[in-house]
């Protein structure tokens, strides 16, 4: 096996498509060397020895690495000319980590590693800079010192050994900066760092550059597993078996004087995707200057700097006499630079985001890989690559993050006004956007503000009206497929779910976060994209559905294999749906229209009549809505399926639970308010979930799915009667038996042709189930030969697979996925390996009997792209989602299909 690769002036052992042996960063170092871009020269130690490093430990895995790191610090040392530890030309060099996937500030660096007393001097007389040659000596103790000999700080609260000893030294020599120190103050530091390390560590600071370079490699390997390391993988989901690679490279440096510097610069704009070179750089400085925040970083271009300076209100005589670009500082530099930015571009055909040193006239590059981008700026670059011919669809396609596309379908903050914004809590990202307004604790008061946020405990199907109102909901309790969460994601509302920080006091108005009080009508937002909760008023903006958005969403319709559907309710979501791309209704939840004006009323009469004869009589008033409400969706989604969901919520949810509601249902009906109440109790559940309620409903009142039936097929051969292509797909839901469903379908068949008769004309429909019960799942060849069509609801699948109550499991979710139980929240991503198998077993089992049985799903995992990715790969039909999901999934099903 080969452990070490090297590169430099201008060969190079590996290249750009070794990343996962090289890391990133190695595999890109070797790739500019073979494209005859400057790199220092050096060596990466690959991933697959940070392995066995772990596995077998440090000796027996860097005696078997050693003969090759040798050979390649003599080539580093032949081609810079230059010898470790050497009195007239040191070698000195950077060992950096280098994963996969960028880890961003999570591994360990080292530099200006080579330094000892010797060193120092032959650096001094090099440079013909003592002051430059010690500063760089005592970087180099203090970061070693940290790193290696582990001086950090664990907490971030304490102070830095180092940093305690440079304040002690500035203030006995009364200096404010830095900068301030003379060569003799550096040389003090170096003395008294080495002595902090001995005396902390009761070890003398290595001399020897060898002992240096594997104390050092060691430590980058061990970073591997540090916990903020650890916990960056568990976010990114980066696997732990990966390891880091090292890097060892010649140091170039920055801060040699007034032609040095030091830079980041982008390939393009990343906010916006324009294609704008663009970035920041210093003067005389290192890489870590520019990003510690000290010195003000200057503009590459002269357009930026101009730009820049207007922003900052400097005016443009300070701009050019105190920061000017590097285009006007160092014109050749700036040339160089953009050259070797435009070669990198076209190598790679994507946005680069590129790290520069200048050593005394000399440009260095020492990074590239492909930037990171913000939403608008990913859609704009995929296209502008694509009409510049540097990519094609299908790359162009990939380029899309799906997730992403989120960020231009909802409402943002402006940038300015986040950046001074404060975060009280953080709850669950239940439905994206942001939003800002005035608190409001009852549903009903929500138009009571212009903009108000709406703040419960939980949502229930009575709060729908005040949430549709509000600009935000914020809920205490509950995970993503709890109701608020689902209905704000319907409605394409901000909507933060499941915050346990947030007590709230109905009686006295008043919400409380960690001891802070907030008042009805006091103004907080939400940031429903992260979960964040922030105090006070932050402007929003609007997002802006630009042109290059269509042409997306036309590559994944010429990719795509599967269908995208949507869940809605009303005519309104489904206009929205089509107009993001729907073809089809893949659940409409009937319930969500009792609530609307009048029709909760005889909703609660059915429920608390008592015969079936008074249940008739309620039912005949909700008949003439249904029909009404489903006129309108089968229009909205004319020529398209539309799968309507027999009533499946436990009937406590509609019925009144405050004493005045009660009362006036007790009128209404003629009946005592006592009696109401015991009606009510009675209906009271220990686990509503998994109580009475889905086909349950209809098969102990078969008179509601008959009324439901009849409402369905009768808007249905209306509709057709005006021309109107309506194409009703009746869906029974929560199924465990094919019994349960037969006995559902027969009473819909009957219906539908008892409808018929009356009317004398007739139209097509469709009869499935839903598939949410893992039972029904694994007799899926039983209930295959009723059901015309499945629907997998993965959100009660996930629940009764796992045991897990939707309800309750934001409890202990978040800590299950802290301590690593579980990757992800379950009934946000869909579980491939549990939840997936009994889903991939449905299908199979399904069209073992009926080859061609229509199969989609309509669990919130319908939107979400890595498990519609799985729903391609078991063959469904169709996935469906909220309405502004479907843009997502129409780019994650494509994706899937390429
Ligand atoms: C499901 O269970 O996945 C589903 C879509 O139905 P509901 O969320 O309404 O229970
Ligand atoms: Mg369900």
């Amino acid at each position: 096996a080969k452990y070490v690769y090297t590169f430099g002036a201008g060969k190079a052992e590996g290249k750009a498509d070794m990343k996962n042996l090289l890391g990133g960063k190695g595999a890109n170092l070797a790739e500019m060397n073979l494209i005859g871009v400057p790199v220092p020269p050096g060596f990466t130690i690959t991933t697959e020895v940070c392995t066995m490093y772990n596995e077998q430990g440090q000796k027996s895995t860097f005696e078997l690495i050693k003969p090759e790191v040798e050979a390649a610090v003599a080539m580093v040392e032949e081609l810079t000319e230059t010898k470790f530890g050497d009195k007239e030309n040191p070698c000195l060099v950077s060992v950096r980590s280098g994963a996969r996937a960028s880890m961003p500030g999570m591994m360990d660096t080292v530099l200006n590693l080579g330094m000892n007393e010797d060193a120092v001097e032959g650096i001094s007389k090099k440079s013909g800079n003592p002051r430059f040659a010690w500063d760089s000596y005592r970087r180099f103790v203090q970061m070693y010192g940290d790193v290696v000999m582990e001086m950090k700080p664990a907490s971030k609260e304490e102070i830095d050994p180092f940093e305690e000893i440079i304040e002690e030294l500035k203030e006995e020599k009364d200096i404010q900066l830095d900068t301030e120190f003379t060569t003799e103050d550096l040389k003090e530091l170096v003395v008294r760092f080495k002595a902090a390390v001995k005396k902390e560590t009761g070890k003398d600071f290595p001399v020897d550059p060898w002992e240096q370079l594997w104390g050092a490699v060691a430590a980058v390997f061990n970073s591997w597993n540090n916990p903020r390391a650890i916990l960056y993988r568990r976010l990114e989901q980066i696997p732990d078996e990966w390891g880091t690679a090292v890097n060892v490279q010649a140091m170039v440096f920055g801060n040699m004087g007034s032609n040095s510097g030091t830079g980041v610069a982008f390939t393009r704009d990343a906010a916006t995707g324009e294609d704008i070179f663009n970035g920041e750089y210093l003067i005389d400085a290192q890489g870590e200057d520019v990003v510690a925040g000290i010195r003000t970083p200057q503009q590459i271009t002269l357009e930026g700097s101009k730009r820049w300076a207007v922003l900052q209100g400097i005016s443009e005589e300070d701009r050019a006499a105190k920061y000017p670009s590097l285009e006007e500082a160092m014109p050749e530099m700036y040339k160089q630079l953009n050259d070797t930015q435009q070669k990198l571009e076209d190598h790679y055909s994507d946005m680069q985001d590129l790290e520069f040193t200048i050593q005394e006239g000399k440009l260095w590059l020492l990074q590239t890989r492909n930037g990171k981008r913000t939403g608008a700026a990913m859609v704009k670059i995929a296209v502008d690559m694509l009409e510049e011919g540097r990519i094609d669809e299908k790359t162009a396609l990939s380029r899309i993050d799906p997730n992403k596309l989120d960020e231009l379908l909802h409402p943002v903050f402006e940038t300015e006004a986040i950046k001074s914004a404060n975060v009280l809590t953080k709850g669950l990202p239940a439905s994206p956007g942001a939003a800002t307004g005035q608190i409001v604790f009852f549903a009903d008061e929500a138009s009571k503000y212009p903009a108000s946020i709406l703040i419960r405990v939980e949502t229930s199907p009575e709060d729908l009206e005040g949430m549709h109102i509000a600009k935000g909901i914020l809920t205490a309790r509950g995970g993503m497929t709890s109701h608020a969460a689902v209905v704000a994601r319907g409605m394409g509302k901000c909507c933060v779910s499941g915050a346990g920080m947030v007590k709230i006091n109905y009686k006295t108005r008043i919400m409380t976060i960690e001891g802070k009080e907030f008042r009805e009508g006091d103004w907080v937002s939400l940031n429903g994209t992260t979960g964040e909760v922030y105090e006070g008023k932050v402007a929003t903006m609007d997002p802006d559905l630009s042109g290059d958005f269509g042409k997306v969403m036309d590559w994944a319709d010429k990719f795509t294999r599967m269908k995208v559907r949507t869940n809605a309710d009303t005519p309104n979501d489904a206009k929205v749906a089509r107009e993001f791309g729907a073809e089809g209704i893949g659940l409409c939840r009937t319930e969500h229209m009792f609530f609307e004006g009048e029709r909760i009323k005889a909703m609660r009469e059915m429920i608390l009549a008592k015969t079936e004869e008074k249940r008739r009589k309620a039912l005949d008033k909700l008949l003439p809505y249904q029909r009404e409400d489903f006129e309108g969706i089968l229009e909205a989604m004319a020529g398209f399926g539309v799968t309507i969901r027999l009533l499946d919520p436990p009937l406590h949810e509609f019925v009144p639970h405050e004493e005045e509601n009660q009362k006036e249902m007790a009128d209404e009906m003629g009946i005592s308010v006592e009696e109401v109440k015991t009606l009510v109790e009675d209906l009271h559940e220990f686990n509503p979930m998994l109580g009475h309620r889905g086909c349950r409903l209809g098969n102990t009142y078969p008179e509601i799915t008959e009324m439901q039936a009849r409402a369905i097929i009768e808007a249905a051969v209306n509709l057709k009667q005006k021309g109107v292509d309506a194409r009703p797909e009746i869906m029974v839901p929560l199924i465990g038996t094919v019994k349960e469903l037969k006995l559902q379908a027969d009473i819909i068949h009957t219906t539908a042709k008892k409808v018929f008769e009356e009317k004398g004309a007739e139209c097509e429909y469709m009869v499935g189930t839903m598939i949410e019960i893992p039972r029904a799942a694994v007799t899926a060849d039983q209930v295959a030969e009723v059901a015309e069509f499945f629907s997998f609801g993965t959100n009660d699948l996930t629940q009764m697979t796992f045991g897990y109550s939707r309800d309750d499991a934001g409890k202990f979710l978040p800590i299950y996925i802290e301590k690593g139980i579980l990757k992800n929240d379950p009934f946000q991503v869909l579980d491939q390996e549990g939840v997936g198998q009994v889903v991939r077993m449905g299908v199979e089992k399904g069209r073992s009997v009926k080859p061609g049985l229509k199969v989609g799903i309509c669990g919130e995992h319908g939107g979400e792209p890595s498990s519609v990715m799985f729903c391609d790969s078991v063959g469904m039909d169709y996935v469906s989602c909220s309405p502004y999901r479907v843009p997502i999934a129409r780019v994650a099903a494509a994706q899937a299909n390429t």
